[in-house]
C-alpha cells in the first residue's frame, strides 16, 4: 500500500514539472522579446518618392538623423524625390 501511494506521489510531482516546463516554453514563444529600433537616432519625415519606371510612389516616415536619405530603388532604378516634406 505504501509503494502504491509513493508511486501515485511521484507520478503527480513528474506530472506537475512537465506541466509547469510546457507552460513556460510556450509563454516564451507566445511572448518573443520585440525588437526596438534605435528610436532616438531617427526623426520623422515625409519624403515622397516615385519610380520613374512604373509610377509607384512611397513615402518615407522615418530616417536616421541629420542625414539625407538614400532614395529607394524599384525597378531596378532610383526613385525620384517629388515631395520632401522635412519634419512634421
Ligand atoms: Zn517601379
Amino acid at each position: 500500500m505504501f509503494w502504491t501511494l509513493l508511486k501515485v506521489l511521484v507520478a503527480i510531482v513528474a506530472f506537475f514539472c512537465i506541466y509547469l516546463a510546457g507552460t513556460f516554453v510556450v509563454r516564451s514563444f507566445m511572448h518573443p522579446p520585440p525588437a526596438q529600433p534605435e528610436v532616438g537616432r531617427l526623426r520623422r519625415v515625409n519624403y515622397r518618392y516615385r519610380c520613374t519606371v512604373c509610377g509607384t510612389e512611397v513615402t518615407m516616415t522615418a530616417a536616421p538623423e541629420d542625414e539625407v536619405p538614400n532614395a529607394p530603388r524599384h525597378c531596378r532604378e532610383d526613385m525620384i524625390l517629388v515631395v520632401e516634406g522635412g519634419e512634421y
